[in-house]
């Protein structure tokens, strides 16, 4: 392990390497070691952990992981960000490895052999398919044992958000019935560069057992049908779902109930039902 202070500053890195942000990229980097540093805490000790990073860039986050001790495996899309992160694997020998891709083709299960962290500042256009395509995986649990991640303040308070709550939605029960969450830190939109026009923040996600006899399409179906009318009654917005008003009786959910004030225990237990 390199001793940080050998490390060039990253406007420097940035600097010397022309890596001028790229909005199609979703590219705002983060430049403060010591927020990047709080971020690399958040999924606890990472010393000899395998982590798994989306979009290093000039390698401000990939740095505070090196520095945690963790073995990085970053896909990064744009090749100009590739020689600061060459650099980056001289003070860090046999701790990083880059591969030049779209995250989005990456099989994780054949990248990696044992269990891993995701962690990524991720690029805001792919970060929420990315997401839902780490959470929909035919086999649960994952061999991910975290995920911390950064969104728009917005989609992380979607991902954590209680019943009952304005913000709680599809995506929340995507999250939850599967992981516990949490929203770990809010992020201030003047930390990046550039500033994007909105505030941000890490969601935590911690894999848990899924619920027996729970088919994940079934449960898709019925929050799609649920929340397409978000206003309306239950009995409304899931009358052409085949048996689920009458079925709502059973798991205690009310006909006349809106969607957002059904917890994600009973969408999962009515999804058991309709399984
Ligand atoms: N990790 C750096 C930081 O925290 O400063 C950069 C974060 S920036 C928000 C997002 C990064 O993801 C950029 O470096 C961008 O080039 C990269 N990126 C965008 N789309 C990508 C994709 N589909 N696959 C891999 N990397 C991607």
């Amino acid at each position: 392990m390199t001793d940080p202070s050998e490390l060039p500053p990253l406007r420097e890195t940035i600097k010397k390497h022309g890596l001028t942000a790229s909005k199609v990229l979703g590219q705002n980097f983060l430049l403060d070691r010591q927020l990047l540093n709080r971020i690399a805490e958040v999924p606890g000790d990472l010393k000899g952990e395998n982590v798994f990073e989306v979009g290093p860039g000039p390698g401000g986050l990939t740095q505070a992981l090196l520095l945690a001790g963790a073995q990085v495996t970053a896909v990064e899309k744009d090749e100009r960000c590739l020689p600061a992160l060459a650099e980056l694997d001289q003070h860090f020998p046999n701790q990083l490895s880059v591969i030049s891709e779209d995250a989005l083709k990456i099989d994780l299960d054949k990248l990696f052999n044992s269990p891993f962290h995701i962690v990524s500042n991720l690029p805001y256009n792919v970060g929420s398919a990315l997401l839902i395509k780490w959470l929909s995986s035919d086999t649960w649990k994952p061999n991910w044992k975290s995920l911390t991640l950064m969104f728009q303040r917005e989609v992380a308070e979607r991902i954590a958000a209680d019943a009952g709550s304005n913000a709680y939605g599809r995506l929340s029960i995507l999250s939850q019935w599967r992981c516990e969450t949490k929203l770990a830190m809010t992020v201030h939109r003047s930390a990046f560069t550039p500033p994007p026009k909105v505030m941000s923040a890490i969601v935590h996600l911690v894999p848990k057992e899924q619920p027996d006899g729970v088919n994940p399409a079934v449960l898709e179906k019925l929050t799609q049908h649920a929340f397409s009318q978000r206003r309306k009654m239950l009995r409304q917005s899931l009358k052409n779902l085949k048996g689920a008003v009458e079925a709502l009786d059973a798991v205690g959910i009310k006909e006349t109930q809106r969607p957002e004030t059904v917890s994600v225990a009973q969408f999962v237990e009515l999804a058991r039902m309709l399984s």
